[in-house]
């Protein structure tokens, strides 16, 4: 039987910090390969010159629904970051404007624009913490890249 670990605090709550061996590196991994999507949707943008350095997916039960990049130059609109393009591409495919089934995963921390669009559209955020580690593992990269 797996073992389970329980929690109880000073105020009687009780909470099972993982539901099976291994749950947490399941649960990274898979935040892993979703974020790194992302980070090569970032490339994608930067090869084609479609604008910044940005990425971002949108998932649905372990299936991507949607990915795009920052559009800002192609379409000329300062408003077309990854998050905002790729909510609409994922609402106009899904048919639907709330996006509460799904994730979103950014290669960057997203902007206040982008948190109204993820707040308004109501999709998951993926994991916070690792868009400040992914954030600065792009930057290094785009940085090698630049000087190299
Ligand atoms: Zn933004």
């Amino acid at each position: 039987m797996e073992e389970v670990n329980v929690v109880q605090t000073k105020n009687g709550t009780v909470s099972v910090a993982s539901a099976f061996a291994g749950h947490k590196e399941a649960i990274q991994q898979r935040d892993h390969k979703f974020l790194r999507i992302a980070v090569e949707e970032a490339y994608k943008g930067v090869d084609c010159e479609d604008g910044g350095p940005f990425g971002a997916i949108i998932v649905c039960n372990d299936e991507i629904v949607a990915r795009c990049h920052n559009m800002v130059l192609r379409n000329t609109d300062p408003t077309a970051h990854a998050e905002v393009t790729v909510i609409r591409k994922a609402c106009e495919k899904l048919n639907q404007i709330e996006l509460s089934d799904c994730e979103i995963y950014a290669s960057c921390e997203p902007c206040p624009m982008c948190f109204g669009a993820i707040h308004l559209s109501r999709v998951k955020v993926g994991n916070a913490l690792l868009f400040l580690r992914f954030s600065i593992y792009l930057y290094l990269l785009l940085m090698l890249k630049e000087f190299h």
